[in-house]
């Protein structure tokens, strides 16, 4: 036997969980369902590969959006529903959209309830602030650090109510027979044990895919595209997972923190962008707003620069503060003048940031129905980062954490209900054991090839030719080069250690990222047509015949699913909207 096999020998071989409901992800949109199904009495379990407290959702910075009319009593959800449709470029579903900006107030209102230091005016009403394209001052939140407020509030709601949450359990396939959910099935990733979960249903909150290219805003080791993968072994479709928008300024050193968003707040203050030759450039691609200008906008400018060879010689572009007073510098960008002192030892007061796009969030996901965000999986949810339907080509920034709380809410109720209505659940041994053998061959596989470099190789295919500008060409050398990637993972070897089993994780992390940049190339290909966050530089122009969702299959298909209408008294309120003034993330 193998080292690796005998290891996990001497760890008891696997612990048994039954519930009713499995969330799997314990960012804002795992938690706020399980918060949902807890105060319904439904038995619930969530699960999640890093602590709790430290989720992706920690990390978001600006805001959290509902119209609530504190600041601007204009604001209305149905404004909020037209300027979300149209920074989408048409591609939202209007019935998600709808949903979500409807029910945007209940979402506050339950963070209130749970205690959320939102912050507010002088009378006590909670403060909002504009935010990129929104018509009126719809933004919530805490400082520069609303995230990780809103995580330590679900965190500290889910310990009153005595959730079970596991935070070192990789989950590396859900169960299903006859076609639907059964449980999920996977490991600790300190200890090694197994765990087989049985779960009437099983509500995937796994986060998305902007990992696999090589400058991303995510954590290391999540956002790997691992819903993606455990929904599609499952049965489950892709919507859109072409669409990935790229923050303008990610740093590019040092290595490991590659891709750490500078905040846009940089350049809301006044900050100037400048390629290797001194030469400020974004009064070219957009007189009018220059810096200013949109996010997709900025980062095709700075990614056009550095293709056209006008980059520095790391490949980035300069984003330059430092002709700022030092004391606004210190009262308005205070992390990043942070940041870059730990990070870099720089001081933006002085020196100018090496900055390039970055990828930041997946607006494409399992394909969901809106009204519950079902799947094609009885009994398989998927909500937040994992889920799509509501951001089309370009997400308005603060959506992304009210669609956790919206959707966290509505979800749930549609799990429990399906538990509550299944008549008896289908298991099956052979499954398990197909899940059990998935994690013995790896612990066994001891060839050549190392994990972290075809990570790696991946990331560099990912960003060489499917990252802010993308051609025919390009897309299909891409898919030549994940063939042969795929190739060598067949030939990887896993070495448990003492440090925990981190290289079992990685190893299904990269199944996961091949498997999502195999759905993103292809659907990249089939859209062919410039819209939003995607351009192609073989076809600039936006296709109307396109304005449809990709859905992408495992047999690697792409369906062009139509868009509903939206409804006349949201469509009334579409124009374009200024982001001059509101870029503060
Ligand atoms: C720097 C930054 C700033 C942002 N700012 C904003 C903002 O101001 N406003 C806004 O609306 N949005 C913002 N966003 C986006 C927003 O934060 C995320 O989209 C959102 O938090 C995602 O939440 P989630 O619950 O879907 O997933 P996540 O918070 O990503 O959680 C995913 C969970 O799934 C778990 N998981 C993954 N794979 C597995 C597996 N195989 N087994 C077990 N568990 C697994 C992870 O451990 C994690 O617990 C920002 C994002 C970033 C990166």
């Amino acid at each position: 036997m193998p080292e690796a096999a005998t290891t996990t020998a001497a760890t008891p071989r696997e612990r048994r969980h039954a519930t009713t409901v499995l969330v799997i992800g314990t960012g804002g949109s795992g938690l706020r369902a399980a918060i949902e199904l807890a105060e319904a009495g439904v038995d619930v379990l969530v699960v999640g590969k890093r602590p709790k407290a430290d989720a992706h959702t920690s990390l978001a910075a600006g805001g959290i959006n509902a119209a609530l009319g504190t600041m601007d009593a204009e604001d209305t959800w149905q404004q909020h529903a037209a300027d979300t449709i149209t920074e989408s470029y048409g591609l939202a579903d209007p019935r998600t959209v709808e949903i979500v900006t409807r029910n945007g107030a209940r979402g506050i209102e339950d963070l209130e309830r749970y205690g959320m230091p939102f912050a507010r005016e002088e009378d006590g009403r909670i403060s909002q602030r504009f935010f990129g394209a929104h018509t009126y001052r719809r933004t919530a939140f805490s400082g520069d650090y609303t995230g990780l407020e809103i995580q330590r509030t679900l965190v500290n709601r889910a310990a009153a109510l005595r959730i079970p949450i596991i935070d070192s359990l990789y989950v590396t396939r859900l169960l299903t027979a006859d076609g639907a959910i059964f449980g999920a099935y996977g490991f600790d990733v300190v200890t090694g044990e197994r765990a087989l979960i049985h779960a009437d249903a099983v509500i995937l909150a796994a986060g998305g895919h902007n990992r696999i290219w090589r400058r991303t805003s995510s954590r290391r080791d999540e956002n790997t595209g691992d819903s993606f993968r455990l929904a599609v072994e499952a049965g489950a479709r892709l919507r859109d997972p072409e669409l990935v928008q790229f923050h303008p300024s990610g740093i590019l050193e040092p290595e490991n923190a590659a891709g750490t968003l500078i905040s846009e707040a940089a350049r809301g203050e006044g900050g100037i962008l400048r390629n290797a030759l001194g030469e400020r450039f974004m009064p070219k691609y957009d007189p009018e707003r220059a810096e200013l200008s949109t996010r997709d906008r900025v980062a095709l400018a700075c990614y056009t620069e550095i293709k056209e060879g006008r980059g520095t010689a790391n490949g980035g572009v300069w984003l330059d503060v430092s002709h700022l007073p030092r004391e606004t510098i210190m009262r308005r960008l205070p992390r990043v003048y942070q940041t870059m002192l730990e990070l870099q030892m720089l001081d933006i007061t002085t020196d100018p940031i090496e900055i390039a796009p970055t990828a930041h969030y997946s607006m494409g996901g399992v394909w969901v129905r809106p009204e519950d965000h079902s799947t094609d999986v009885p009994g398989l949810y998927a909500i937040g980062e994992a889920a799509s339907g509501l951001h089309g080509a370009n997400r308005l920034g603060g959506n992304s954490l009210i669609e956790l709380l919206v959707y966290g809410r509505i979800t749930a109720q549609a799990a429990a209900a399906y538990a509550d209505a299944l008549p008896a659940q289908v298991r099956s041994a052979a499954a398990v054991e197909a899940a059990r053998a998935e994690i013995d061959d790896l612990l066994a596989a001891d060839g050549p090839e190392n994990v972290r470099a075809l990570q790696r190789a991946i990331r560099n295919t990912m960003t060489e030719h499917a990252g802010v500008v993308r051609d025919e060409a390009g897309l299909t050398a891409g898919l030549a080069e994940l063939d042969a990637i795929e190739a060598r993972i067949a030939q990887i070897g896993i070495h448990p250690d003492i440090a925990g089993f981190q290289d079992l994780a990685h190893a299904f992390d990269l199944k996961s990222s091949a498997l999502a940049a195999r759905a993103t190339l292809q659907a990249a290909l089939e859209r062919r047509e410039t819209r939003g966050c995607h351009n192609r530089s073989d076809y600039p122009e936006t296709d109307p015949a396109l304005q449809v969702n990709l859905v992408w299959s495992a047999d690697g298909t792409v369906e062009h699913e139509p868009i509903g209408d939206v409804p006349e008294e949201i469509a009334a309120l579409m124009r374009e909207v200024s982001v001059a003034g509101k870029l503060v993330e």
